[in-house]
């Protein structure tokens, strides 16, 4: 983080400096940096801010199947069956606050030998890549606050949409948490239907992939828990498992 600083200051000390003379290099040295700045904040896998994983380092057909914005009242329950029936793990990325009003959702996720992850308390969707760090520093120990008092201790967290902040690594590294990126996303909100959902979801597919889907109302209800029981069938049918990596097969 500390260098993608130092370039931006640099940059416009720069900018001050040829400015005068030469008015377009100054133009391009002011906002150059600013642009790398915003690439490394608002694009999702980008690493420069925060170490983003995109992967897991495997030798075998498995997948890490990961699913935001839960829990959900009506999702959840049907996510657990399918995942049983397929002899399926998971991991959560639950929002702080759903999590609270529903405990016991994620005990039951636990109990059903799943992985329940950070995703912040409020889900700051539009706001988080200009929190301040008190708020980030909210953000994080209030869904630990919800997570504990539902009996889970996270290890691991996803920015809301992959957008990160400048005082996220910091609060990440002080509360010991790993942010988990993807590789490829199902996009529920893309044109084309539950089987366009699966094919995003699985496109790319290989060994050590971080899949991505979505629970909870912001996903339209056609394709809620649909797109995924379709995704776990695509996955069966090519001698896919779904697993939690351990954190030593985390790669970028
Ligand atoms: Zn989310």
């Amino acid at each position: 983080m500390w260098v993608l600083l130092i370039i931006n200051l640099a940059g416009k000390a720069a900018a001050l400096l040829v400015g005068w003379s030469a008015p377009a290099a100054g133009l391009a040295l002011w906002f150059g940096p600013d642009l790398l700045l915003a690439y490394h904040i608002f694009v999702p896998n980008a690493q420069g801010l925060v170490r983003m994983h995109r992967r897991f380092a495997t030798a075998r057909r498995e997948v890490w199947l990961t699913l935001d914005d839960g829990p959900d009242p009506a999702d959840t329950p049907q996510i657990l069956e399918l995942l049983a029936a397929e002899g399926a793990h998971a991991t959560f990325f639950v929002i702080g606050e759903r999590a609270a009003a529903h405990p016991a959702l994620i005990r039951a996720i636990v109990a059903a030998g799943h992985e329940v992850a950070h995703h912040t308390h409020t889900h700051p969707l539009a706001t988080f890549w200009c929190a301040s760090p008190g708020r980030v520093a909210r953000e994080l120990d209030d869904g630990l606050a919800a997570l504990r008092a539902a009996g889970v201790t996270p290890t691991r967290f996803r920015p809301p949409a992959g957008i990160k902040s400048l005082w996220l690594p910091a609060a990440l590294r002080a509360r010991a948490l790993t942010s988990v990126g993807w590789s490829a996303r199902g996009l529920e909100h893309w044109p084309g239907g539950v089987e366009a959902v699966a094919a995003r979801t699985l496109r790319g597919l290989a060994p050590g992939a971080i899949l991505l889907l979505h629970e909870g109302p912001r996903v339209p209800a056609a394709i809620r828990v649909h797109a995924l029981r379709r995704v776990l069938e695509r996955l069966r049918e090519q001698g896919y498992q779904c697993v939690v990596p351990a954190a030593g097969q985390l790669a970028d």
